[in-house]
């Protein structure tokens, strides 16, 4: 069988990091299935999903590493042709990657105790995401 659920969020941009872990918890216990793989996508080209310790710390860590890894002040191609700024979001996004796929097994996430699912926005403007959550299994 196969549930499909949604997640809203509003973001700040700017490698906005948002704990999503109850949100798909929800949603797998509204599917009331119990065993399968969750698999939880951004449809979109400047965000992506990941799981982190979502502690003050490491959610600092990982900002400054996409800051260093891809930093906002470089010339991007993409801001030289479509002038939008966020040549860097997209190439965060594509390194983070837009999903996430985590076990189901007897009816719950199987995360580690200090593993949240976060999804990452890389804009350069607050936006309204979407995310979809697809459950295959029984
Ligand atoms: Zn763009």
């Amino acid at each position: 069988m196969v549930f499909t659920g949604t997640i809203h969020l509003r973001t700040r941009g700017d490698t906005d990091i948002h704990d999503i872990t109850d949100a798909v918890a929800q949603i797998v216990a509204q599917s009331g299935m119990s065993d399968g793989i969750v698999c939880i996508f951004s449809p979109s080209s400047t965000s992506g999903i990941t799981t982190l310790e979502y502690e003050s710390g490491a959610i600092a860590d990982l900002k400054r590493t996409f800051e260093e890894l891809v930093p906002q002040d470089r010339e991007y191609r993409h801001n030289l042709r479509w002038g939008d700024g966020n040549g860097h979001s997209h190439v965060r996004a594509a390194l983070l990657g837009p999903s996430v796929s985590l076990p189901l097994i007897e009816g719950r996430l199987r995360l580690g105790t200090w593993q949240q699912i976060i999804f990452v926005d890389f804009d350069n403007r607050p936006r309204h995401r979407e995310l979809v959550v697809q459950i295959v299994g029984r």
